[in-house]
Order: C-alpha cells, then sequence, then structure tokens
C-alpha cells in the first residue's frame, strides 16, 4: 500500500491553467499497528508516532489531529494535510430500554447501502459486559435458509476503517459527554456476528480483529474476540494461521442432508471437513485459552431441526469437539419460512446436551424492540446477485397463491 501520497482523484479541471486536483486523504482509522508504522517512516517520522496516534483515535476517540497535545504543530499540520480519521456515517441510531443499543451506517459508494451494529449489555445487575455484534459484508453471498441478511444478497466486502469504525462509534457513543482526559473503552467483547460471512472478507476482517487486541487501541483479550463462521473450511485453516480469537461456528444441523438445506456451503465444505476443521483450529496453540473450546451456534426451528433425533446426532457430531453449544431461538422475518421453536423443545433439547456433560445455553433474546436480535440484521443492500429480487418474487407469487385458495 502507498500510506503515504494522497491519492488523486479527479482529472485536470477544464480550462483551468493551473491543474486543481481533488485529493484523497488517507484515514489512519482502519490501519493496523505496521501498516501505520510505515505511514510515519514514509513521512519521514519516528515509528512510535503510531502507538501515540492510536492511542488518541481508538482509546480517546479523538479525530481533529490539533488535539493531539504530544505531537508537535509541525507533525500535526502534516498530518491534517494528508490523513483523515473518518468513521462510517451514522445514519440511524437506537437505544433501547433495555440497554441495547443499534447504529445503521451508511457505507461506501453511493450505492446507498446500510449495514447495522448491536451493542448488547449483559443481562446481570452490573451491565459491566456490553458485547458489540459487528458487520463484515454489506449483506452476504451465503443465502442460509433461516437468514434475513442471506435473503437481502451481496453487495461487497467491508473495509477495515468500515469494520473497526462500528467499535469505533460505539465506543465513542459513551464518551461523548466525557471530557477527552477521561476517556475509557466501554466495548468488553465482540463478535463478528453481524451481517455478512468474516472469513470471506479476510484480511479486512483479521486487520480489525487485530486493532481490538492491540494494547495501543483496544487491548481486548482474545478470548473476548470471536469470530463466527458458517463453515468455509480452508478459512478457518487460515485464521489459525494468522491471528488467536475464539471462533463460533454455525453449525444449525447435526447431519448433511438437513444442512445441505439450512447452511447451502456445506455442501461444499460438509461436517466431516468441518468438525476435523474445528479440531485442527483448537490443536494450534492448543494451550491458548481463546482456544478451550468451540462455540457451536444451533438455531431453534420449529419441528425443522430442534427433534430428539437431532439432539442425539448432535452429540455423536460432537462428541471430540471441545464445544460450548449456543441454542438459538429462531428469530422470525417478514415471510421467513420457519417458526421459533417451543420454550418446552429447546428447554428439552438443552437438558439432552446437558445431561450428556456438554455446556449448553439458549441465547437470550434482546433488543426485540428495536429490531435488533440476531438474524434481524438487515441493512440495506445494493444487491448484485439478485437474489433479493428473486426472493421478493417468491414471496409475491406465494402471497397470491394463499391469497387464490382464500378465495376459492
Ligand atoms: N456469517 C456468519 C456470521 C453472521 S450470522 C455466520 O453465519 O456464522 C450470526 C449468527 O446469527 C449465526 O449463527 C447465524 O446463523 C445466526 N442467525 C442468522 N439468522 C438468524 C435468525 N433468523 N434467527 C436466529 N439466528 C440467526
Ligand atoms: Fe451469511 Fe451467516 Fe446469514 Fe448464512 S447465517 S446467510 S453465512 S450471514
Amino acid at each position: 500500500m502507498n500510506a503515504v501520497m494522497p491519492q488523486s482523484t479527479s482529472a485536470p479541471e477544464q480550462g483551468s491553467s493551473a491543474a486543481v486536483f481533488a485529493v484523497e486523504k488517507v484515514n489512519l482509522l482502519g490501519m493496523t499497528r505496521p501498516e501505520l508504522e510505515q505511514f510515519f517512516e514514509q513521512l519521514g517520522e519516528k515509528k512510535f508516532r503510531a502507538g501515540q496516534v492510536m492511542k488518541w483515535i481508538h482509546q480517546f476517540g479523538v479525530t481533529d489531529f490539533a488535539q493531539m497535545t504530544n505531537i508537535s504543530g509541525k507533525l500535526r499540520e502534516k498530518l491534517e494535510k494528508v490523513a483523515e480519521i473518518r468513521a462510517p456515517e451514522v445514519v440511524h441510531r437506537n437505544y433501547s430500554k433495555d440497554g441495547t443499543r443499534k447504529w445503521v451506517f451508511r457505507v461506501g459508494d453511493g450505492a446507498g447501502s446500510l449495514v447495522e451494529t448491536v451493542l448488547i449489555p449483559a443481562n446481570d445487575k452490573t451491565g459491566a459486559r456490553k458485547t458489540l455484534c459487528i458487520s463484515s459484508q454489506v449483506g452476504c453471498a451465503l443465502d442460509c435458509s433461516f437468514c434475513s441478511t442471506g435473503k437481502q444478497g451481496f453487495q461487497r466486502d467491508l473495509t477495515p476503517a468500515e469494520i473497526i469504525g462500528q467499535l469505533w462509534v460505539a465506543n465513542q457513543s459513551y464518551m461523548e459527554d466525557v471530557p477527552v482526559a477521561e476517556r475509557s473503552r466501554t466495548v468488553t467483547n465482540v463478535v463478528m456476528m453481524g451481517m455478512g460471512e468474516p472469513l470471506l472478507n479476510f484480511e479486512p476482517v483479521v486487520a480489525s480483529m487485530a486493532l481490538m487486541l492491540d494494547d495501543f487501541a483496544y487491548g481486548m483479550s482474545k478470548r473476548r474476540v470471536t469470530l463466527s463462521t458458517s463453515g468455509v473450511v480452508p478459512m478457518i485453516d487460515k485464521l489459525a494461521e494468522t491471528i488467536d480469537v475464539a471462533l463460533a461456528i454455525s453449525l444449525h444441523a447435526p447431519n448433511n442432508e438437513l444442512r445441505d438445506e439450512l447452511v447451502p456451503i456445506n455442501k461444499k465444505y460438509p461436517l466431516e471437513q468441518l468438525i476435523p476443521a474445528a479440531q485442527r483450529y483448537l490443536a494450534k496453540d492448543g494451550n491458548e485459552s481463546s482456544r478451550k473450546h468451540i462455540t457451536i451456534e444451533y438455531v431453534m426451528l420449529d419441528g425443522v431441526n430442534d427433534k430428539a433425533e437431532h439432539a442425539q446426532q448432535l452429540l455423536k457430531l460432537l462428541k471430540d469437539l471441545p464445544s460450548k453449544i449456543n441454542l438459538i431461538p429462531f428469530n422470525p422475518f417478514p415471510h421467513a419460512p420457519y417458526g421459533r421453536s417451543s420454550r418446552n423443545r429447546i428447554m428439552a433439547f438443552q437438558k439432552t446436551l446437558s445431561d450428556a456433560g456438554f455446556v449448553c445455553t439458549i441465547r437470550q433474546t434482546r433488543g426485540d424492540d428495536i429490531d435488533a436480535a440476531c438474524g434481524q440484521l438487515v441493512g440495506q443492500v445494493a444487491d448484485r446477485t439478485r437474489r433479493a429480487e428473486r426472493w421478493q418474487k417468491k414471496v409475491a407469487s406465494q402471497q397470491g397463491e394463499i391469497l387464490r385458495t382464500q378465495g376459492d
């Protein structure tokens, strides 16, 4: 990357004697420490400036170079000319009564795409744990049958600045009225469980997670940063080689036949490849606390994957994989082809798994009043896959069918 030179983005103005260039400043928000060190070296500055600037950006939420008081006036002027700190634009924010917060960001290129980010506080008295659910792509190309993001199709990958910018904005929302010197980071946990498949946007997601772990930025413990994947097997191995974070797998079905239907990427990477990949992930640096177990996500779909036989199959499938199982009551979205399993069904499923020795939790649905629950992050996707169009056609034809039968 040429980190220093501003890029010229427009041709010289016609008819003007002096060539006038609009220059695009370098956005420092999404740069990792090595990238920022390189940036300062190219400016003829010392590498340690990178750490100083990172602290201003990520720990104190400062975007104005003039406020960076431990940096010389001359360097601040230089930075103002070539660089900027720009978070994605918040077009809407919604703070729920239960403490959940949701932001809608406009991303990019004038195509009008929106992505969502949700902050969920712990449901205990302290409320000290604050988990942020971050999006990695505009839409998703994978089309799981129970996921509203999938139904919207795919537009593009988010950049590192757009990914880490979601965390920056969430922290900032608690800092706004606090004097700079007293500011502290509030978000304690991050889950890459918003819109998109993070392993299909590998480099920007890894760069953002590196910032989450970096002491000069967010300094989060690696156990508190979780990447969730639907099972892109080769990229699970690549992740293990690249960065040490907790891994969640969206399993949702205990056999290939059902999983092919619910999570179509299973046709490419079936369970007999996925489970060993998860085992390899744990085996790599096995003593690391972030890698003692895999979180298994399992959405509870009424009458589809929630029967006693499914629980038994799951026990067999996971018997050699240290895992904690998180049952997610299905969150409906308009025209979803599934219903949520009953409370009794979910409890019975949980009992089978816990009786066999698994830690098995049921995810609490939060933020219902602001449509901030799992799988309800819909954003707005300038779809490039025409999937959204096909989905709407299907819904319209089904509605036509219903109206016709009612008319009979
Ligand atoms: N693409 C990644 C991460 C984003 S999805 C993945 O699939 O893991 C985050 C989680 O929300 C996944 O476990 C996903 O299966 C779940 N989810 C999607 N739609 C849902 C819905 N309608 N109700 C409940 N959970 C849902
Ligand atoms: Fe994509 Fe995950 Fe939704 Fe599947 S569940 S469509 S992988 S976001």
